[in-house]
């Protein structure tokens, strides 16, 4: 990607959750743009795998490192990128209390040596901000509707609490910080068994498994190609802006035709689609960015067609099964 010519441009960017899915695709594309790149990763959901080919790169480092825990010593950086944190609505059951740490204590850690070092620092914050939405399609004014005890809490929360730390720290400390809302993302290096919708239809479709709709498929999404996201990230992270930002892809799917959708590109698959119970009660009806931000501020929207990001996305999971 090339950048305007006002955006900034970084020496030394951190990582966190660098081994992730969107964090290994961030170091492999800051690297590409020539800055040196250090991934900080506990390795709970992200992988070795993701970041194997960056190994030996001029001006890589790899730490496995528990961010909630302390903040490792990187020396000198000009960007701390925070994305340590597990991601699916299957995590949410098994590391609620992992999530919720990396979101409060791992986001003071990093927010504290970002301030240290007068880096830039960008937050991933998340469509979840949102809960179930009561306004469509979803603006940053809105406030949103979370249940703060329901069985998505512990993301949908430790998302709000890390926004609002990140302005805290903004506001009292001077730190230069700012945040992006990511909607549903898929791609290449995306856990085949982290049970989001993607990973699950296209695993299910490959191996000739029923895919699982849950509730009665009439609940939407809208996915955004993995390389879209990335190139919206870094343009927020070389503005100065303070605001969050919504990066997703704006073209909404009814989660029984996405269904159709991926059948028709495995023609091979003889799978059927099935109904299954709602995995959690609270899982939003409805949810499409407004990207006119991002639009207006970063000269930014998707321009991966679902058709051509989703056969990428297959391909990967063909060699990963
Ligand atoms: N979903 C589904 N079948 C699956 C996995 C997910 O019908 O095997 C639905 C899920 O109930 C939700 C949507 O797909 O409405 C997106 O789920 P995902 O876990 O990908 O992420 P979310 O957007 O809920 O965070």
């Amino acid at each position: 990607m090339v950048l305007e010519k006002n955006f900034r441009k970084y020496s030394h960017v951190v990582v966190t959750g660098g081994a992730g899915f969107i964090g290994s695709h961030l170091c492999e594309e800051y690297l590409k743009q020539g800055a040196a790149v250090t991934a900080i990763d506990n390795l709970v959901t992200g992988s070795f795998k993701n970041i194997a080919k960056l190994e030996g790169t001029k001006g890589f480092r790899f730490i496995e490192h528990d961010i909630s825990a302390s903040m490792p010593d990187v020396g000198e950086f000009d960007l701390m990128l925070h994305f340590a944190c597990p991601a699916s609505p299957v995590d949410f059951a098994k590391m609620p209390l992992e999530i919720l740490k990396v979101d409060s204590l791992g986001t003071f850690n990093s927010l504290d040596a970002a301030t240290k070092a007068k880096a830039r620092y960008v937050l991933a914050s998340t469509s979840e901000v949102y809960g179930d939405p009561l306004e469509h399609p979803q603006k940053e004014s809105y406030w949103g509707n979370v249940n703060s005890i329901g069985d998505r809490s512990c993301y949908d929360e430790a998302k709000r609490f890390a926004e609002a730390t990140t302005v805290a720290y903004r506001r009292k400390l001077g730190t230069d910080s700012g945040m992006v809302r990511i909607f549903n993302t898929y791609g290449p290096r995306m856990r085949l068994n982290d049970g989001r919708v993607v990973p699950n239809f296209c695993g299910q479709a490959l191996r000739g498994e029923a895919l699982t709709v849950y509730g009665d498929g009439q609940q939407t999404r809208s996915f955004c190609y993995v390389t879209d996201l990335v190139d919206g990230i870094i343009r927020y992270a070389a503005t100065d802006r303070t605001e969050p930002v919504n990066l997703g892809n704006p073209k909404e799917f009814k989660i029984r035709d996405f269904a159709d959708f991926i059948l028709k590109n495995i023609p091979q698959s003889n799978s059927k689609i099935e109904s299954r119970p709602l995995l959690h009660l609270d899982d939003p009806k409805q949810r499409r960015p407004d990207i006119s931000r991002a639009k207006e501020w970063l000269g930014w929207e998707p321009r991966v067609s679902l058709e051509e990001g989703i056969k990428k996305t297959i391909e990967y999971f063909r060699t990963v099964l």
